[in-house]
């Protein structure tokens, strides 16, 4: 008896600047990964990825795709590909799990939330001529998940992601995170995930968690055994990851993050300044208080760890003076890679309803308009600046942000900070990625072997 055939398709928004990204910058499929390991055997699994080659058309018995808000166009676009051939077509991911009632109107089958909880009773329903319309996930414990197909990932990736915890109790204003994987900080259990990463061949690996010490005493010790767990087994990765401010609290933490591997910490800053933090509801920042950043900054490069730091731009509370001084923090103060942001209102975020409800959306020819939504374009109103001045504002911060000549010395002064040749050059090519992603140019990062003078290399 033959097999089915279920077509996965990761699909690529040509609108953004997506085509400059270069094989380190983008990261594989994580969640079609784990939908094709939950598909039963008697399945035949493909996966379709845009970021290396555009769709083509290929027979299916069954399609599924993912998206979020910026590339939701392009997967509509395919889906009606299918639908046109009669070929079921499911869509999931975080943009049709907040607005199911569009996605619906492009394919057969939305799921919402986490899939791992219906993805068997789903094919079981297909393979019974019962599909349903919806399927809405649970949020499960984080228990003997599958282990992703990486087998089915596009070769090129740089990077390896894996994920250990799931959810936020946090709420900030702009994140859909608590909405989507619940207010519950869920964490796998250590051993399963060292098991996982021994299944890895790439040297380099992405920890997609939105939080990887969580917020307790409880989840940093976890964290702690995780690297030490690393280190025990001798699983040599070179990896960074996404922390809060609290990843400072305990040394510990560091300590064994870098014996382990990391090199680059993500950390959520937005502001420098208190009202643009109460804007976003960013608690934890407010509570560890802007005047310690400095201080955090410093415990990690005390370990030989890099900071990447995240800023939001575009908030009310924002002035155009108040873009420039973010810009001149985000120089100064001791952060080596710098991820300057617009604040975009994605749908199921209380900053999108707060926008709509105000008639401050410029973008709202639905889904075609959902292209814009990538972060680097104003897609509202800002309340202090028409949003032409504040896309020239925009463009001249990123330009004095992405600077040739200050990113060079920028990366001097983290070799300084880390004495960490791989740290300050995770750093430097990470600044100069975002260059070409802000400018849209694709210009080859220099080789920052020749500026350390023969050290150090992201490979
Ligand atoms: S931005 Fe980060 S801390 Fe805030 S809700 Fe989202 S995931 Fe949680």
């Amino acid at each position: 008896m033959s097999k089915n055939k279920l077509i996965l398709i990761n699909p690529f928004n040509q609108h953004t600047k997506q085509g400059t990204y270069d094989t380190h910058t983008i990261s594989p499929p994580l969640a079609l990964g784990i939908i094709a390991a939950l598909t039963p055997k008697n399945w035949d699994v493909e996966i379709i990825d845009e970021n290396f080659e555009e769709f083509a058309f290929t027979d299916a018995d069954l399609v599924g795709i993912t998206a979020v808000t910026a590339n939701v166009n392009r997967a509509y676009e395919i889906a009606s590909l299918y639908k046109e051939s009669n070929i079921p077509t499911i869509i999931g991911g975080i943009h049709a799990s907040m607005v199911p009632d569009e996605a619906e109107k492009y394919v057969e089958v939305v799921v919402i939330g986490e899939a791992e909880s219906i993805w068997k009773i789903l094919i079981s329903d297909f393979e019974n001529g019962r599909l349903k319309k919806r399927y809405d996930g649970e949020l499960l414990p984080m228990k003997n998940m599958p282990l992703p197909r990486r087998d089915l990932f596009h070769p090129n990736y740089s990077y390896a992601n894996i994920q250990t915890t799931r959810g936020c109790p946090m709420k900030c204003d702009f994140c859909s995170v608590h909405t989507f994987n619940g207010s519950q900080y869920r964490q796998r259990p250590v051993e399963e995930v060292l098991d996982e990463l021994e299944t890895i061949p790439q040297d380099l690996v992405y920890f997609v968690d939105d939080n990887i010490i969580g917020y307790s005493k409880q989840s940093a010790e976890r964290a702690i055994s995780l690297f030490k767990g690393m280190i025990e087994r001798g699983i040599k990765k070179d990896w960074y990851c996404q922390a809060s401010l609290n990843v400072a609290d305990n040394e510990d933490v560091l300590k064994y993050a870098a014996e382990s591997g990391c090199r680059l910490i993500l950390i959520g800053i937005e502001s420098e300044k208190e009202e643009q933090l109460q804007e976003a509801n960013k608690k934890l920042n407010l509570k560890m208080g802007i005047e310690n950043y400095q201080e955090v900054f410093d415990r990690i490069h005390k370990y030989g760890i890099s900071v990447l730091g995240a800023l939001i731009y575009g908030l009310d509370s924002d002035s155009i003076e108040d873009l420039y001084d973010r810009t001149r923090f985000a120089i100064d103060s001791g952060m080596d890679a710098m991820q300057a942001t617009i604040v975009t209102p994605l749908p199921g975020t209380g900053l999108y309803k707060r926008m709509q409800k105000e008639n401050r959306l410029t973008y709202t020819n639905y889904p075609e308009d959902w292209k814009y939504y990538h972060f680097l374009e104003a897609v509202h109103k800002p309340l202090k600046m028409n949003p032409d001045e504040f896309m020239e504002a925009m463009l001249e911060n990123w330009s004095i942000m992405y600077d040739d000549k200050l990113l060079k010395k920028k990366m001097l002064r983290s070799l300084k900070a880390t004495r960490s040749p791989k740290a300050a050059t995770w750093a430097y090519l990470s600044n100069v990625e975002r260059h070409n992603i802000c400018f849209g140019d694709s210009k080859p990062p220099l080789d920052p072997n020749v500026l350390l003078g023969g050290v150090g290399n992201r490979e």
